[in-house]
């Protein structure tokens, strides 16, 4: 399939886990990929690696949470590629577990800022190149934890939730503009980054148990799903949430 023959894309945090496979996935179908991310060194391994695979790639190290940056970004793609037909908006962090009465607003603001203000700031600077190229897509990378909830991850949870609505607005506010604007919310997808309690750093049977599917997602089954966001076949899907969890959040827990 060459879906993105011809098409621009914008991966943040495309250096590791979910985003890399977004990077490989798009680059693999004709895309022209900006790789942008706050670890350099990731970054250049994630940029050899796809350019040893044919794939015309640039990597510019940021954060997604400083405007200065992503309008570095915004120009830099625009002078390599001329123009933005597709972002993704995957650039995220976690969250410490702490309860809520030892967690600090220095925490609560950094995870907002980089889960919230930086996909905020991205689609701002990047619709307009859009507007211009004639249209796009914006996929947000959001979460379950979004739409459910365990003890402890206030500002994750609270970020997520503010990104389906930012996806939302956005998605009524660019459609006249022909951009389309669409949330993907993971469940557990099995990175270095994923999200899991601190008392939790190795998945478990019961881990993969608890999915209906039977087992936790990878970042190519989220990559793949992107793709067909991001493509012409999925003209007709904007404002929406896409949860892709193998299940996992219909389940109901019978406890004996
Ligand atoms: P990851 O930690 O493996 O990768 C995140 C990437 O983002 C890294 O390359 C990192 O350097 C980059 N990054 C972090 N902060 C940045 C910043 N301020 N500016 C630019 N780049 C930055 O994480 P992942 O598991 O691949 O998660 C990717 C996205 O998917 C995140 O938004 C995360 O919240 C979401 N998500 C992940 C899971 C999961 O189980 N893995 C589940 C639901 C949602």
């Amino acid at each position: 399939m060459e879906r993105f023959k011809g098409k621009v894309a914008i991966v943040t945090g495309g250096a590791r886990g979910i985003g890399a496979a977004i990077t490989h996935r798009l680059g693999s179908e004709g895309a022209q990929v900006a790789i942008f991310d706050i670890d350099a060194e990731a970054g250049k391994r994630r940029l050899t690696e796809l350019r040893e695979r044919g794939v015309d790639a640039i990597l510019v190290q940021g954060d997604v949470s400083r405007e200065g940056d992503v309008k570095r970004c915004v120009s830099q793609v625009v002078e390599t590629f001329g123009k933005i037909n597709v972002l993704v908006n995957n650039a995220g962090i976690g969250f410490s577990g702490k309860p809520i009465f030892e967690q600090s607003l220095e925490e609560w603001n950094r995870v907002i800022s980089v889960n919230l203000t930086g996909p905020y700031l991205f689609a701002k600077h990047a619709a307009e190149v859009m507007v211009k190229s004639g249209g796009g897509v914006i996929v947000n990378i959001a979460s379950t934890r979004a739409l459910q909830s365990e003890p402890n991850t206030e500002p994750y949870s609270a970020s997520k939730g503010g990104l389906l609505a930012l996806t939302h607005s956005l998605a009524v506010s660019l459609a006249p503009y022909r951009i389309r604007v669409i949330a993907v919310s993971p469940g557990w997808i099995d990175t270095a980054g994923r999200v899991v309690p601190p008392h939790k750093s190795q998945l478990t049977t019961l881990d993969h148990e608890q999915h209906p599917a039977g087992r936790v997602g990878t970042p190519e089954d989220v990559a793949a799903l992107v793709a067909f966001l991001a493509s012409d076949e999925a003209g007709f899907i904007t404002g929406t949430n896409v949860i892709i969890d193998g299940g996992m959040t219909v389940k109901m827990l019978y406890l004996d």
